[in-house]
């Protein structure tokens, strides 16, 4: 996702856009993003930690959005997503040995993934303007990009998603963006005073960060998680932070981080089931 728009070029009447599925290298390595509504659907495939991007709003429309979804601090909204993968290794955990991606054929593609080349932080009004800098930027060998004439090809027209696949993906997205932000917004109550958080507004890109223990039990409730679902997003969680560190790329310090956090949580949670169980 962009942390600002920079683009001021002339807006384009239509984006036309079919995805070829044969260049998954360029959008399908490392991670992904996901929104709290997603997070039962993805626990048992990524390890998920969290990310904060810093937006500039484009208009008043867009500020009022990002008011919502995000906080704000300086001249700048902050707004936190769920990241899904290791953005360390090449290939999305994602990714079937045919080159496709096995979600999509389990039926549950995440959202950002039906997006692309689109961003959900912007409004739609203005996704010409993503589309046009992504051409130019990440996505420049996508080869999605269809000419505006192809006109089956076209997916979005005069402001507005024409393809109601993509539109659908990109609301739901953006509803997900604000149902999460109570949380965002707590947790950056608690870090904006850090070192880390100085730096990373002065700087440029995502400041990652593990799910913080205080705060997970109850983003998984708010995600629909029963007490038993909770226990094995811990459990696989483990597992899948595990098997990055040991045949991922180890590089990855937040993946670190949240393996050790959740060790430490198991080794308290059976501490105190020991404990009850000799009081009984
Ligand atoms: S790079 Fe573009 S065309 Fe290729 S798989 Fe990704 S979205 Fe589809
Ligand atoms: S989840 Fe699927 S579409 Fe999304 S990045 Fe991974 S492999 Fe690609």
């Amino acid at each position: 996702m962009f942390n600002y728009l920079p683009y001021e070029g002339e807006s384009l009447k239509v984006c036309s856009f079919e995805c070829e599925r044969n260049c998954s290298e360029v959008c399908c390595n490392g991670a992904t993003l996901i929104t709290i509504e997603e997070l039962k659907s993805f626990y048992d495939v990524f390890p998920i930690y969290i990310g904060f991007r810093k937006y500039t709003p484009i208009d008043r429309e867009h500020k009022i959005f990002l008011q919502n979804i995000g906080g704000e601090l300086d001249d700048y909204f902050i707004v936190g997503d769920f990241i899904a993968g290791n953005r360390f290794r090449r290939e999305c955990l994602g990714l079937d040995n045919d080159n496709l991606c096995r979600l999509q054929k389990e039926g549950r593609k995440p959202l950002q993934c039906k997006i692309v080349p689109f961003c959900a932080i912007y409004p739609e009004s203005a996704q010409d303007l993503i589309f046009k800098q992504q051409k130019t930027s990440k996505f420049a060998n996508c080869k999605g990009y269809r000419d505006s004439t192809e006109i089956d090809k076209v997916v979005w027209k005069d402001g507005v998603f024409t393809d109601y696949y993509l539109k659908d993906a990109f609301f739901n997205f953006q509803q997900g963006l604000a149902k999460q932000s109570p949380f965002m917004k707590e947790i950056l109550l608690h870090i904006y005073k850090e070192d880390f958080f100085k730096d990373f507004m002065e700087g440029e890109g995502v400041l990652e960060m593990p799910i913080p223990l205080p705060l997970l039990f109850d983003i998984l409730e708010e995600a629909g998680f029963s007490d038993e679902e909770m226990l094995q997003f811990i459990i696989s969680q483990v597992k899948l932070c595990l098997r990055e560190l040991t045949e991922g790329n180890a590089e990855n310090t937040v993946i670190e981080d949240w393996y050790n956090e959740l060790i430490e949580f198991v080794k308290e949670y059976n501490n105190f089931v020991d404990k009850s169980k000799k009081n009984v």
